[in-house]
């Protein structure tokens, strides 16, 4: 055929008379055929890698080495080096880089070798992730081998076509140089596309170690080891850190009513919820199931800076989710532990988040809770445990008195005693903090104890100075509940004050009644025949099944500052509707607990609820000042609880 009849140099030199450009042309015609001649031979080239290959992988047949894709390699790389001879261009930069970054990606792409014994070992590439591709020594060498056996054959074909053609010997020079050069890029390319994905594979397998796989927040350990490395760094650099532990009420309904996959899917909306409320450089990591944990660091001023961080993820937990086309409210209880010095080890600042947690849990779950923790203390319960039995001795548990209002009369109803302990050097400290101390300890039946007397004292007090019909309300922990003593000290306490039984509210909260396999449906029959009003307490925060309000025999529902703003804030009032119809129907009163706005209190109004208490009406005061403001209001002045009604 006419192409491959290559004219000699001096055929050429004769034909245009110029013995250079003659030498030139004929170098380029000279690389035109060799370069068409080696592509017409790419098979064989392919055919001989594979014959190498063949030999070297037991127990596979020609047919099975061949079937494998890897081969489109050696014909890209011959057609590439025959495009270059043909288009006559200078082996330069782009064309080798060209060549090697092909055979790089041929060399790098996720093709299992058979006879390849990393891939032997390992599941069909089908089913691997890219990280676990094998990236082991034997496929690197194998593929090494590839571009030896490549580049040796098409050297040797391309001998064979310049001696067949009559190519002068520096154009197969030229040639062979080529495919020499785009060898060992080509080998160099692949080594880096290696290492590189060893690197990515070392830097997942850690992201992996240290991180939780669902949301890809921090895990565990490295939460620990950041707050290690925080409290070190106290030591330097005075400000404070804090702990806050959230923990998602009623998680286990949603797995139960949407599954597994809603359950992570609301989990996963939830993380990265999270992860934009918290300010670049603290830490948001999750335990597992649905407890999530935040480190904020550097905090001038700790305990504020921390309780309004905390309430930004409160609040964001509170946003509705959409899950499979649902509307989802959540809620969450949060425990923040506060250091202010570098004497405290993390393990414990992590138990005081997480104890300060499950208090708020237990005292009805959906807020916030922030505690201390004290430098230079050893264990720190142990330490409030004793605190706490020289609080009783001493006197410095308190009881703050919140009024609580009735809707339709616009006027005081009755008070709420609220535990506080007025700490000598710690100030106020709130109940939530120490009543989990203090039932652990087994200090809460005496705690309880004095709380009752103490409110029914005040309350026969207040009987001299104020309306005779005010209801006095005390909370009741599930360990009194638990006492089988407790109807009877009861029934003692309403003695020895001379507290009318009537005028005594017990608040139970659901969770307890409900929350615990003891049955408490005997001890609240005997405190109900003493006379004495019971109640539910955060009603809505647990398990809100309406069944249980036949069994006991409770006066009184109130219902939980979450479900109040809730229905205010999604104006979605059927529920709470229903919740009030039913107690009426029962025959119970229903309380709104925790109304802070005036929105809020026009739906707990509209909504028929009996009696509405919170801080947009009163918030938790020490006796004087309702001595304060009744001797005022007796005085003809109108006192600033007589101006509280007048929101209603
Ligand atoms: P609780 O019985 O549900 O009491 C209501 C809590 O909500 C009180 O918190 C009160 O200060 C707070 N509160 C009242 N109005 C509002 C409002 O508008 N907005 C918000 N955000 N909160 C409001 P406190 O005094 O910190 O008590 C927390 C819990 O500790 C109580 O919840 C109760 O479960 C428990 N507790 C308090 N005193 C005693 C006690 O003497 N014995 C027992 N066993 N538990 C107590
Ligand atoms: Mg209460
Ligand atoms: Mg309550």
């Amino acid at each position: 055929m006419k192409v491959w009849a290559i004219p000699s140099m001096e055929e050429r030199a004769a034909a245009v008379g110029d013995s250079t450009g003659a030498d030139e042309q004929c170098r380029e015609a000279q690389r035109v055929a060799l370069g068409r001649a080696l592509e017409a031979r790419s098979d064989d080239i392919q055919r001989i890698c594979q014959g190498k290959f063949f030999e070297q992988s037991e127990g596979l047949s020609r047919e099975e080495v061949a079937r494998n894709s890897m081969w489109d390699i050696t014909s890209v790389a011959v057609a590439a080096i025959a495009n270059w001879l043909q288009t006559g261009g200078v082996a330069g930069h782009r064309d080798r880089d060209r060549i090697a970054s092909l055979g790089s990606a041929a060399a790098t792409r996720e093709t299992v070798i058979p006879g390849d014994r990393a891939a032997h070992d390992a599941p069909p590439v089908e089913h691997r992730a890219r990280s676990e591709v094998p990236a082991g020594s034997l496929s690197v060498a194998l593929l090494t081998k590839l571009n030896l056996w490549w580049k040796d054959s098409t050297c040797l074909v391309l001998a064979e076509e310049a001696a067949r053609l009559g190519i002068s010997p520096s154009v197969l020079q030229s040639a062979t140089d080529m495919v020499e050069a785009s060898c060992n890029s080509s080998m160099v390319q692949m080594a880096k596309r290696y290492d590189a994905e060893l690197q990515e594979l070392h830097e997942r397998l850690s992201h992996l170690a240290l991180h939780d796989p669902l949301t890809g927040l921090a895990n565990r350990s490295l939460l620990l080891a950041q707050l290690d490395k925080a409290i070190d760094r106290l030591a330097r650099h005075p400000g404070g850190l804090a702990l806050a532990f959230i923990d998602l009420d009623n998680f286990k309904s949603v797995n139960d009513v949407m599954g597994h996959a809603g359950g992570d899917e609301l989990l996963m909306a939830m993380a990265a919820r999270f992860a934009s409320q918290v300010r670049p450089g603290d830490t948001m990591a999750r335990f597992g199931g649905d407890e999530f944990v935040a480190l904020f660091e550097d905090l001038t001023d700790p305990v504020k800076e921390a309780g309004a961080l905390a309430e930004r993820l409160h609040r964001a937990a509170g946003e509705p989710i959409e899950i499979a086309g649902e509307q989802v409210y959540m809620t969450a209880s949060v425990g923040v532990a506060v250091v202010a010095g570098p004497d405290c080890r993390s393990g414990e600042v992590l138990a005081r988040a997480d104890t300060t947690m499950y208090a708020v849990k237990r005292a009805g779950r959906n807020r916030v809770a922030v505690v201390e923790v004290d430098k230079g203390q050893g264990p720190i319960r142990f330490a409030m445990a004793s605190g706490l039995h020289r609080a009783l001795e001493r006197g410095e548990l308190v009881l703050a008195y919140q009024p609580a209002y009735s809707s339709k009369e616009s006027t005081v109803a009755g008070f709420e005693a609220l535990l506080r302990w007025d700490h000598p050097d710690r100030g106020m400290i709130p109940p939530l903090e120490f009543i989990p101390v203090a039932e652990e300890s087994g200090l809460m039946i005496a705690i309880g104890a004095w709380v009752l007397e103490e409110a029914c004292r005040q309350a026969v007090a207040w009987r001299g100075t104020l309306r005779s019909d005010l209801r006095m309300a005390v909370n009741v922990s599930g360990r009194q509940l638990a006492d089988a003593s407790f109807p009877s000290f009861v029934g003692d306490v309403l003695t020895r004050t001379g507290m009318n039984p009537d005028m005594l509210v017990l608040e139970i909260t659901e969770s307890i009644l409900l929350g615990e396999h003891t049955d408490y449906e005997s001890v609240l029959r005997e405190l109900k025949d003493l006379g004495v009003r019971l109640s539910i307490d955060d009603f809505g925060t647990g398990y809100s099944s309406l069944a249980y309000l036949r069994r006991f025999p409770v006066d009184q529902l109130k219902v939980d500052r979450g479900f109040v703003k809730d229905v205010a804030e999604h104006g979605d009032t059927r529920i709470m509707g229903a919740v009030v119809r039913l107690a009426h129907d029962l025959g119970l009163e229903v309380v709104a607990e925790g109304v802070e706005t005036k929105r809020e209190l026009a739906t707990v109004k509209e909504l028929g609820c009996d009696v509405v208490q919170g801080y947009l009406l009163s918030r938790p005061v020490p006796p004087s000042c309702i001595d304060q403001s009744l001797s005022k209001a007796s005085g003809g002045k109108p006192s600033s609880l007589v101006m509280m009604t007048k929101l209603l």
